[in-house]
């Protein structure tokens, strides 16, 4: 099982190491080959306008498009705003994959970043508490019928999945826990049995 990392932007060094110490193959990915070659792609944190940016310089938004149609994708932070199917403040184009409204940086400005414990909803299938780092995130506004929330802070669900793909507006690449990692190679080897 091989997992792509987004490398045009962000921190997607952190991905891959956490990607590792969770147990699978994690490559760069920069051209719509390497893309190809994944069975699960992750969007890092970053800059989601800049990424977007870059996506459509180097040809590779339509191919993300794509790929998510067929194949796991997890978003976080920056990662989470592209794959959401609408995006405020401002508005931006995004790729609409999780049926999710996101709002940019809307915990405001004194607390911008923050590290919080958080229980997992009962249904996550994630025991006990989770370290949750949020660096300028972006608050889910509105999720769809079909998303299935499995964390939420101050009410809000900050990690979410629809199918396929999963969706953290915190940053999981940056703690050692490895388990909000396993749990996309879970959804990614899932996804590989049912494809066969
Ligand atoms: N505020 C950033 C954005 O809007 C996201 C921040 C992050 O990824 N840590 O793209």
């Amino acid at each position: 099982m091989r997992i792509g990392v987004l490398a045009l932007q962000g921190d997607f060094e952190a991905h891959q190491k956490a990607v590792e110490r969770a147990g699978a193959e994690a490559i760069e990915v920069r051209t719509a080959a390497q893309m190809d070659s994944c069975d699960g792609l992750i969007l890092p944190g970053g800059e989601s306008t800049t990424m977007l940016k870059l996506l459509r310089l180097e040809g590779l938004f339509d191919e993300l498009r794509r790929f998510g149609q067929s194949k796991p994708i997890f978003g976080t932070c920056a990662g989470a705003i592209l794959l959401a199917g609408k995006v405020l403040s401002p508005h931006q184009e995004s790729l609409g994959l999780v049926d999710l409204t996101v709002e940019r940086n809307a915990y405001g400005r004194q607390i911008d970043s923050r590290i919080v414990r958080i229980e997992p909803e009962s249904g996550a299938s994630i025991e006990g508490p989770v370290e949750a780092v949020f660096i300028r995130a972006p608050i889910i506004r509105d999720a769809g019928p079909e998303v299935n929330v499995l964390m939420r802070y101050q009410e809000q669900p900050v990690l979410v999945e629809q199918g396929r793909h999963m969706v953290a507006t915190f940053h999981p690449e940056l703690t050692s826990d490895p388990r909000i990692h396993q749990r996309f190679l879970a959804t990614v080897k899932k996804a590989l049995l049912n494809g066969k």
